[in-house]
């Protein structure tokens, strides 16, 4: 069987730069991802103003060029479901839902998937108004009254976009502060369709097959009020893809892996880079220079163990 020096699992912009990395320093190198679609959720944004060189660039293009440069520098990638790591006498092996690889590290890239508000009715009408990804699904809601959930910047950025498609959009926050960036901000607050309901948050999703309605109740004083759309964008944040690896690498009590900028976990041959990791900003640069930080470390301890 072949014994890869690196094997990347996920392939959005961290697991991509490292594989650029890896490739570059003329490491084996094989890249996991569960689909051929997959690339992270850069593919899910719309305007991506802050990635140095490429202001305004669409996330999907963006991710895009992430892909062509790695496959580029020979890319190798499996579509597989990682079900889960072992080690064995130093070497580690990838057992996925389409057979088994050995390697001698692994970089843990598989970043974050969206929060669930749980709340009735959410997951039942997920899919059928219940979106968690407006770039996607915004443009079923052409003329429609639509409420983004969440006061991050992919809430407010969802709000933007959702606000040239849709007739109005409400932005229902539990706060009235926003920890999205202040331009976006700024920008949400001057867009006449957009309304904003502050410190409420969602009680219940309704509708017979489609979402009809949203309930929502005052945070302090315990007061309801219901709105009439036709979509619900639930922004409310991230959760780690990282449940099959406990036990393995020691995480934080959120579920992400420890590690620091170096990538190096506790663990000998295992490394994370990207959202996946302990880390205070989580941006499409901070990924891509994880996944170069990570792969020097792992030259390294290819090189000359730990
Ligand atoms: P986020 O920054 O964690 O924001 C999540 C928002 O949802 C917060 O406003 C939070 O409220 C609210 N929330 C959480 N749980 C909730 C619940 N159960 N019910 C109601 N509201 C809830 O998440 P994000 O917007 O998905 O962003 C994730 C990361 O990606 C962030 O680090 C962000 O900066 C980054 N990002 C950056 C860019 C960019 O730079 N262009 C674009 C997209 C994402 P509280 O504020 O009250 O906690």
């Amino acid at each position: 069987m072949e014994l890869y020096d690196i094997a990347i699992i996920g392939s959005g912009p961290a697991g991509l730069s490292a594989a650029v990395y890896a490739l570059r320093a003329e490491l084996k190198t094989v890249v996991f991802e569960r689909d051929s679609m997959s690339g992270g959720q850069v593919l899910n944004t719309d305007e991506v103003d802050n990635y140095l060189g490429l202001p305004g660039i669409n996330g999907f293009d963006l991710g895009t060029k992430f892909r062509e440069h790695a496959e580029q520098t020979g890319m190798q990638t499996i579509s597989a479901q990682v079900m889960r790591i072992e080690e064995q006498e130093g070497i580690w092996t990838v057992v996925t839902d389409e057979g088994e690889y050995k390697t001698k590290t692994v970089l843990l890239a598989t970043g974050t998937r969206h929060r669930k508000l749980e709340i009735p009715g959410e997951e039942r009408l997920s899919g059928k108004g219940v979106s968690y990804c407006a770039t996607c699904d915004g443009a079923f809601f052409r003329n429609k009254e639509v409420a983004v959930i969440g006061g991050g910047d992919v809430a407010v950025e969802d709000a933007l976009y959702l606000s040239r498609l849709c007739k109005k959009v409400y932005v229902v926050h539990r706060r009235e502060e926003f920890r999205a960036a202040p331009s976006l901000v700024r920008r949400m607050k001057e867009t006449e369709n957009i309304e904003l309901i502050l410190k409420f948050v969602p009680e219940e999703i309704f509708g017979e097959g489609v979402v009809e309605g949203l309930t929502i109740k005052e945070r302090e004083e315990e007061k309801r009020m219901t709105l009439a759309v036709s979509g619900v964008f639930v922004a409310i944040g991230t959760v780690p893809e990282s449940e099959i690896y406990k036990g393995i690498v020691p995480m934080d009590e959120a579920g992400y892996v420890l590690a620091g900028e170096d990538g190096k976990t506790q663990i000998p041959g295992i490394f994370a880079a990207g959202d996946i990791r302990t880390k205070k900003f989580r941006q499409i640069v901070t990924a891509v220079a994880d996944g170069a930080n990570a792969v020097h470390s792992i030259e390294e301890y290819l090189i000359k163990g730990r």
